[in-house]
């Protein structure tokens, strides 16, 4: 149930599929987003041309993948999926680019993780639709260039901070996907549960969605989780009761956080007194990347008030005292 965690089994990848909102009306939330994304598409559709160039960014499982599904089945073109590392060399790219038609959608996962080379070998392509490519070798070798059809790239990443200048400045939209609120994640949990055929009450699914750290990956998985809790114990209704006891059982935090988000606030409090600490230190404290820190958990822990920025660093709140049971300094816990 980790976001961060990529290596989701074949049976989970099948059962986020089966869920997957395929089109742009079934996609809940990120109003502003999606509202420029029909405007976007719609325009590009009236030209007759591709969309332009599109980079999803944004931490894990809050819909990237699906949006960029639901891109390409709105524009009415195929798309191929590939990921930065899949991608080694720049004959690689060469062969994925000369297999799209027209307007078709090139989607690149994780695109912080391209190599340099490949990055490079992908500007030509992105501006003018042509690539370079080498025949020949030894002393006769020498590069044509050969045209291809015109295409979007959409790529996603949880780094945005990563990418080069270069590379950010050739895509033409760029869309940041936030956290989900509870009252949309209900929906979200609500139209899923309907899919696989399960009776959800409303408090039942306003539960599951307090607690998913704003994220419709995590709240899904804990529907499942929760609906086998419920087929063994209740008949199979989802209602408050099986889902307390379910998510007690599955040690799913309170407020939803996870155990890096709850790793973070206890070293704020206990090594560092509540802060004020730099981004740096309380990344070598816990074993992970500031950026992954400032990117992928901080904007949580901002937005749900665990943690505040000042200009000296990041600080606990009183929230994150009473999360974490301890007794703020010069204060009463509650
Ligand atoms: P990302 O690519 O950002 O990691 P995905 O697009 O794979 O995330 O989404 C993860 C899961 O969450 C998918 O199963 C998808 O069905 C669901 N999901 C994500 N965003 C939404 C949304 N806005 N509405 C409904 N379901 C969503």
């Amino acid at each position: 149930l980790h976001p961060q965690d990529n290596s989701s089994s074949a049976a989970d990848k099948e059962f986020e599929n089966s869920i997957r909102p395929k089109e742009i009306e079934q996609f809940s939330g990120q109003p502003q987003l999606i509202e420029n994304l029909r405007i976007f598409i719609k325009a590009a559709k009236i030209r007759g041309e591709a969309l332009d160039h599109t980079l999803f960014h944004g931490p894990p499982g809050l819909g990237k993948t699906t949006l960029s599904r639901i891109v390409a089945n709105e524009m009415g073109v195929n798309i191929k999926e590939t990921s930065g590392p899949v991608i080694e060399k720049p004959g690689d790219l060469a062969g994925l680019l000369t297999s799209l038609e027209a307007n078709d959608v090139l989607f690149i996962d994780e695109i912080h993780r391209l190599s340099t080379v490949v990055e490079e070998y992908l500007y030509a392509a992105m501006e003018d639709f042509h690539i370079d490519i080498m025949i020949d070798s030894g002393p006769n070798a020498r590069s044509i260039q050969l045209n291809i059809n015109p295409f979007t790239l959409v790529g996603a990443t949880t780094r945005s901070g990563l990418l080069s200048a270069p590379l950010l400045s050739r895509f033409g939209i760029k869309s940041r996907l936030d956290y989900y609120n509870a009252d949309v994640l209900k929906k979200i949990l609500e139209r899923s549960a309907a899919i696989l055929n399960t009776p959800i009450t409303e408090d039942a699914a306003f539960e599951i969605a307090r607690r998913s750290r704003g994220t419709p990956r995590i709240a899904n998985g804990l529907l499942r989780r929760v609906r086998d809790f419920a087929q063994v114990l209740n008949d199979g209704q989802i209602d408050l009761g099986i889902t307390q006891h379910a998510l007690k059982a599955l040690n799913v935090d309170e407020n939803g956080l996870d155990e890096m988000d709850n790793r973070v606030l206890s070293t704020i409090i206990e090594k560092f007194k509540g802060g004020p600490v730099g981004i740096t230190t309380i990344a070598t404290a816990v074993g992970e990347e500031a950026g992954t820190l400032e990117e992928v958990y901080e904007p949580f822990l901002i937005q749900e008030g665990f943690i505040q920025r000042t200009p000296r660093g990041r600080e606990a709140t009183l929230k994150a005292y009473q999360h974490l049971k301890k007794t703020p300094p010069g204060g009463k816990n509650g």
